[in-house]
């Protein structure tokens, strides 16, 4: 039975590397062993370790441009404070987009001063602020790009003459950027890569070394590069995995590619969600996701109907953030336009019967 996984994430992901993956936990690389219990320092998993790092920085354009990858653990969660320990000496600009903004800024606040730049939370975060002044004197510059729970995505970035550090932890590797204006990228893998367990850090060696804490082993960005990302043993599945999804994407013809399906699935669920008058769009219009689209009933005695409709279709995840309410369809890399369809087929079934 085919499901069609909207979940937010964990998340779906390639039907192909699912199975090239649990191959690989019975043999890999047809060796005879499982990839759960070779050594990270064999050749075999060196390889992979090497291969998804310089995936990442050349899916991204990223390569020879002095920008290291790493692949650490603690999730996107850990890279608030250690974007903060690392690059803020006094004081960091933030912007405020959602929960995990707000998360990342209460990190910083351990470290030093927080210029919270502008936010959006007086509305619920249903949209993302512009035009708002960044202080000269801050350390770097600090961003949400996509906001999974609310459904908004920032278009355009701001141009700053300091270090730009991005969460994107649920739109990397989905849409043309350039990349090389950012100098701290970081994404848990779970949203759009990979597995729970491994957190894809992008940094611009240049702008480290600068702050005068010292900062624990483990929590420094340098230590990571110089050991190759194996400092210590790295979370070799969760890495696996996501190189395998990262070279199904190279395959497919990279970012520039799986953009155009990500905007066809985007323009068909955000079509319906505006014809269709039972049903009504969360973030603002120009700041929708291409990612997470966010919506709601316009009348909650629906809520019941719909909802078996939905589990009739063999649709999963689609409930929204407890924060949000509604409905939330999140729709990364490798969900097909397929399965968009089949939702959107429920909802204006909805409308037929309503
Ligand atoms: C999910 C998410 C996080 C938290 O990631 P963890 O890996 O669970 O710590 C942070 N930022 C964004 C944008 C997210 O979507």
């Amino acid at each position: 039975m085919k499901i069609h996984n909207f979940s937010a994430g964990p998340c779906i992901l390639p039907q192909e590397v699912f199975e090239k993956s649990s191959q690989a936990v019975l043999n890999f690389n047809n060796d005879g062993l499982s990839i759960l219990e070779i050594s990270h320092r064999s050749k075999a998993f060196v390889d992979v370790m090497e291969n998804a790092r310089a995936l990442a920085l050349e899916l991204l354009g990223l390569e020879g441009k002095g920008y290291k990858a790493l692949f650490l653990q603690g999730g996107a969660s850990t890279q608030f404070l250690m974007a903060a320990m690392n690059l803020m000496e006094k004081k960091a600009a933030y912007l405020n987009t959602g929960t995990w903004s707000d998360n990342a800024i209460k990190e910083a606040k351990i470290y030093g001063e927080v210029a919270e730049v502008a936010s959006s939370k007086e509305a619920n975060y249903n949209y993302i602020p512009k035009g708002y002044k960044v202080p000269k004197d801050c350390d770097y510059f600090h961003c949400t790009s996509n906001n999974t729970i609310f459904g908004t995505q920032i278009k355009d970035f701001p141009k700053l003459d300091m270090p730009m550090v991005c969460d994107m932890s649920s739109d990397i590797f989905s849409r043309s950027l350039d990349f090389s204006k950012f100098d701290l990228i970081y994404a848990g893998a779970q949203k759009n890569m990979g597995p729970a367990g491994t957190t894809l850090v992008v940094v611009k060696e240049e702008i480290l070394g600068k702050v005068t804490r010292q900062i624990p082993s483990m929590m420094d960005y340098q230590t990571h590069i110089s050991k190759g990302s194996m400092f210590n043993t790295p979370p070799v599945f969760a890495v696996y995995v996501t190189m395998l999804t990262l070279q199904w994407l190279k395959d497919l013809g990279g970012i520039a590619a799986i953009e155009k399906e990500n905007e066809k699935k985007a323009q068909l669920i955000y079509s319906e969600i505006d014809l269709n008058p039972l049903f009504k769009g969360f973030a603002e219009k120009a700041d929708r996701s291409i990612m997470n689209a966010t919506f709601t009933l316009e009348n909650d005695n629906l809520k019941d109907t719909f909802e078996t409709m939905v589990k009739e279709a063999n649709i999963n995840g689609i409930n929204g953030h407890r924060s949000v309410g509604g409905y939330r369809a999140s729709m990364y890399n490798a969900m097909p336009l397929n399965s968009v369809g089949i939702l959107v087929d429920v909802m204006s079934e909805l409308e037929r019967k309503a």
